[in-house]
């Protein structure tokens, strides 16, 4: 038995999950948010007990990471912090280097720091993270977790940009994807949805950042996300595939910058862009439902976008025997999940269950499609941490 911790480190956020390995099971999680700010918060909850939050100073990650340590041992979660026996990074942007998970040491912490201007927030902030804690605990060792990494199968034809290819080799300008881990995590799960011979699955990660995945064999084909997680589908804030046009337009037209704008097409856009409302789905559905306009667009705007992509996928795959719907908004909102599934049901021959697709919320897997339904669809909340958990123990050979 090995105690080991899966860490998510932003930049002023440090979210973590200790597990039992090889049981897969939660032993407690928590957070640190609003890092570098006198009022951050603190909060730690073990699996079966309440959340314990403060209100503190937390300057910068190597505290929080301090904080965790010994809040572990304060509530009795460990006994000792020699019980820890690995600990693993969600790491953003591995570039072409990483197809899998890897440990962290020199070599793999010079090639991550080499990607940053690829994913300058995140990768720097994982190194953060990284850094702290082998400050904190210097005889554990650490792996690295790319979201990247599931998505290196893709053919040149499926993640290239048809721009001069100079900018492909030199600056290494390409399609890389996003949320890797949980579109594999959700392959995996989909197996025991298919029947012999089967093997060709969509997976629609759709949360407040989204991302659709073509996976056969439990390979992935094609993702939506591009260079950075703002291409693809729209989300809850981001504009999703745009006209590249639109940005020198607009900088002409407003004089605002061009970092502006991209601020803006990231944080300002989808579904709080069109409904004016607000990013999250459950704000954006209630508004619908009471008859709001913009509201009702973007929902629509929304559907139809995840569907150009089921089509695209349908095809790219030569077929789809599964589709899988999961993250914060595939999870827990049959409306979304309808109005998603209403734009493809008549090529597609897809029919919900709308008794099953009502009840699959807040963490229950399932099918939610019809039996005359030409291809199932299925709920699978997804679990990027134990994920994570699983290649410690495998890449650390932790018994
Ligand atoms: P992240 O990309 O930050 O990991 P999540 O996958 O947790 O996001 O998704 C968060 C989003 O899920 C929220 O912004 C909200 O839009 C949506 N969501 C969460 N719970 C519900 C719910 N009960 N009904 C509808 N939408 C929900």
């Amino acid at each position: 038995m090995a105690k080991v911790i899966a860490v998510n480190a932003g930049s002023s956020s440090l979210k973590f999950k200790l597990f039992e390995m090889p049981e897969e099971k939660v032993i407690c999680s928590g957070i640190a948010d609003r890092i570098g700010h006198e009022d951050a918060i603190f909060a730690i909850k073990p699996a079966n007990g309440e959340k314990n939050e403060t209100i503190c100073n937390i300057p910068d990650h190597t505290i929080a990471v301090e904080m965790l340590l010994e809040a572990l041992v304060d509530e009795g979660i460990v006994a000792s912090l020699n019980e820890i026996k690995g600990i693993g990074h969600r790491i953003v942007q591995g570039g072409a280097y990483f197809s899998h998970s890897e440990e962290l040491n020199d070599r793999t912490e010079k090639l991550i720091e080499e990607l940053i201007p690829l994913a300058p927030l995140h990768n720097a902030a994982h190194l953060i993270g990284f850094r702290a804690f082998k400050k904190a605990l210097p005889n554990v060792r650490q792996i690295a977790v790319f979201d990247t990494a599931f998505h290196q199968t893709m053919e040149p034809q499926d993640y290239l940009y048809a721009c001069p290819m100079e900018y492909y080799e030199k600056y290494k300008v390409r399609r890389y994807g996003a949320h890797g881990t949980s579109h594999m995590y959700l392959a995996q799960c989909a197996q025991s949805y298919l029947k012999k011979g089967q093997n060709k699955i969509i997976t629609c990660h759709i949360g407040s950042g989204a991302s659709l995945c073509a996976i056969k064999d439990c390979k992935c084909v094609a993702t939506s996300m591009g260079l950075t997680p703002l291409a693809g589908i729209m989300m809850g804030t981001r504009t999703g595939d745009i006209d590249p046009s639109v940005m020198p337009y607009l900088v002409k037209q407003t004089g605002k910058s061009a970092e502006e704008i991209y601020q803006e097409f990231n944080k300002k856009s989808g579904l709080l862009g069109i409904s004016g409302i607000s990013n999250d789905t459950r704000d954006v559905e209630k508004a619908a439902l009471e008859g709001d306009e913009r509201a009702n667009l973007a929902i629509k705007l929304y559907a139809r976008r995840v569907a150009d992509y089921i089509g695209q996928y349908y095809v790219r795959l030569g077929g789809c025997d599964l589709i899988v719907f999961s993250a914060g908004v595939g999870e827990n909102s049959p409306y979304f999940r309808k109005a998603m599934i209403d734009e493809v049901k008549e090529a597609l021959h897809i029919e919900l269950n709308d008794e099953a697709n009502n009840t699959m919320v807040r963490g229950k897997e399932g099918i939610i499609s019809s039996k005359d339904s030409a291809i199932p669809v299925v709920v699978i909340p997804t679990d990027e941490e134990v994920m994570i958990a699983r290649d410690i123990v495998s890449i650390l050979k932790l018994k």
